[in-house]
């Protein structure tokens, strides 16, 4: 029985919902007067529930999606102005007791390099990514209760946030790590992690336990239920994602909004962000195996739904996607992606060569280094932003959330988004990277409405050249 406030897996994600849903979308994908209906709710911010999303992914009417790409395009431009979010991965280990079949670090596979950073080596990547200029990073470790215990991930936790090397410094560390108990997720609360990442990878049950046939993981209830474990233990930015590829993209799709519905009615906050990966080649997993993989138009047409339909949820891409394909997607509604990342466990401090036994978890397809990120970002007119002020400032939780939906974000965002990137282009730009980007934080610093913040931004913007740092809004 569907229950949205249940704290039961199936009853919240219920699998009778989600097919009378797809039964629905179908019944209804050429119904105009509906359609209408349902875009000029999305155009009201109202947000749609996951059967009327799902009907306008049914929906194969040009002119009809045409409205939804715009209406896309327009609530990213009104939530998040032209600023994109910047992060890097940083894998601590790659052991891992499960049994995934899409990904490589799999117990079962014997030939993969298996590491685990040791204190000392974490030195050696954040230095290293701190000297590319990141501020925020994603720390991914598999699940393994004997080498990579909670105390191993909170001492790591402890040791990036004390590294300050030159200007460097990392300001908010999000995790993404296997579900844990509350206890375990009170714990990282205490170490100040930002947002706790889970990707549910499927929503579908039976394919979720042929796919996760061993392990700590095949358990799809103790998975799917581990946000409002996390949420118990104090965690309010919680990041959802399902791994596009493994099950019907309708069902994923149904399946993740049913998930934001039901911790916004049970929590009182949706989700902070949504991952959109799809499946990648990676040392022994071939893609072309899963046989419902996506094409660039329906990922599109994803991305456009989710902006419209949870507009104040951010969403992430990660390098698994080619430049081409974040181009598309950046103006749907995409605001945080990741740069220059290394998928492998100590790929920063010591890339790994063609001819090394690789670590990595997936192939990177967006292979550029982030002055280049940056710099495209740029020359398209995104702000580049290094921004981690909200978590710092407590702006979190259904406090971050009500400053968004009341646009109230946009008058932090922007400021915040110039000041960071400043400091960027001061300790680690190229000279033409820039170049580009103060002409650029002279013309959006005209862009900020409120006269008082302009001014104070302006100043803190020329301390930054004189050598000062970390302003925030
Ligand atoms: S997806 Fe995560 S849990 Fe599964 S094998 Fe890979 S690292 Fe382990
Ligand atoms: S001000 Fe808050 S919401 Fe805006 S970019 Fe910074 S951290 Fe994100």
């Amino acid at each position: 029985m569907y229950n949205v406030t249940s704290l039961k897996a199936e009853e919240f994600i219920s699998d009778e919902e989600i097919q009378a849903t797809l039964a629905y979308a179908d019944a209804n994908k050429d119904n105009v007067a509906l359609i209408d209906e349902i875009i000029a709710k999305a155009k009201e911010r109202k947000g749609l529930t996951h059967r009327e999303a799902s009907v306008l992914l049914a929906c194969e009417i040009p002119e009809k999606i045409d409205e939804v790409y715009t209406l896309a395009e327009q609530l990213k431009k009104d939530y998040y102005g032209n600023r994109i979010v910047l992060f890097a991965p940083l894998y601590l280990s790659n052991y891992c007791v499960n049994g995934c079949v899409y990904c490589p670090y799999h117990a079962k596979n014997k030939h993969i390099a298996r590491k685990k950073l040791t204190q000392e080596e974490i030195v050696k990547e954040v230095t290293a990514l701190q000297d590319m200029g990141h501020k925020r990073l994603a720390i991914e470790a598999g699940e393994d209760p004997v080498n990579n215990p909670i105390e191993y991930i909170l001492e790591c936790i402890h040791t990036i946030y004390s590294i300050k090397h030159k200007n460097g410094a990392i300001r908010r560390v999000n995790v993404n790590i296997a579900a844990t108990t509350v206890e375990n997720y009170r714990k990282l609360k205490e170490a100040e992690i930002g947002t706790y990442i889970l990707f549910q990878e499927t929503y579908h049950k039976k394919s979720y336990e042929t796919l996760h046939p061993t392990g700590p993981k095949h358990d799809y209830a103790y998975h799917t239920e581990a946000m409002d474990r996390a949420m118990e233990g104090g965690i309010d930015d919680v990041g959802l994602g399902v791994l596009f590829g493994l099950e019907m993209y309708r069902y994923e799709f149904a399946g993740l909004l049913m998930h934001a519905e039901h911790l916004e009615a049970v929590h009182g906050v949706g989700p902070h962000t949504i991952s959109v990966p799809r499946i990648k080649h990676a040392d022994d997993i071939d893609p072309s195996v899963f046989d419902n993989g996506i094409s660039d138009d329906i990922f599109a047409k994803i991305c456009a739904l989710i902006r419209i339909s949870v507009p104040y949820t951010g969403m992430i891409i990660s390098t698994r996607e080619s430049q081409a394909v974040r181009e598309r997607v950046l103006p749907l509604g995409v605001s945080q992606i990741s740069g220059a990342s290394r998928t492998s466990v100590g790929g920063y401090a010591e890339p790994e060569t063609e001819e090394d036994v690789t670590s990595a978890q997936f192939d990177v397809s967006d292979q550029r280094t982030l002055d280049e990120v940056v710099n495209w970002l740029m020359k398209m007119d995104y702000i580049p932003s290094f921004c981690t002020a909200c978590y710092r400032e407590g702006r979190t939780g259904d406090r971050f959330m009500s400053l968004c939906k009341n646009m109230q974000i946009l008058n932090c965002c922007h400021p915040n988004a110039l000041m960071t990137l400043k400091e960027y282009l001061e300790d680690y730009a190229s000279e033409e990277t820039k170049k580009i980007g103060m002409a650029l934080i002279e013309r959006e610093l005209e862009n900020i409405p409120n006269p008082k913040v302009q001014r104070i931004a302006r100043e803190h913007i020329h301390d930054i050249s004189e050598g000062k740092r970390d302003f925030r809004f």
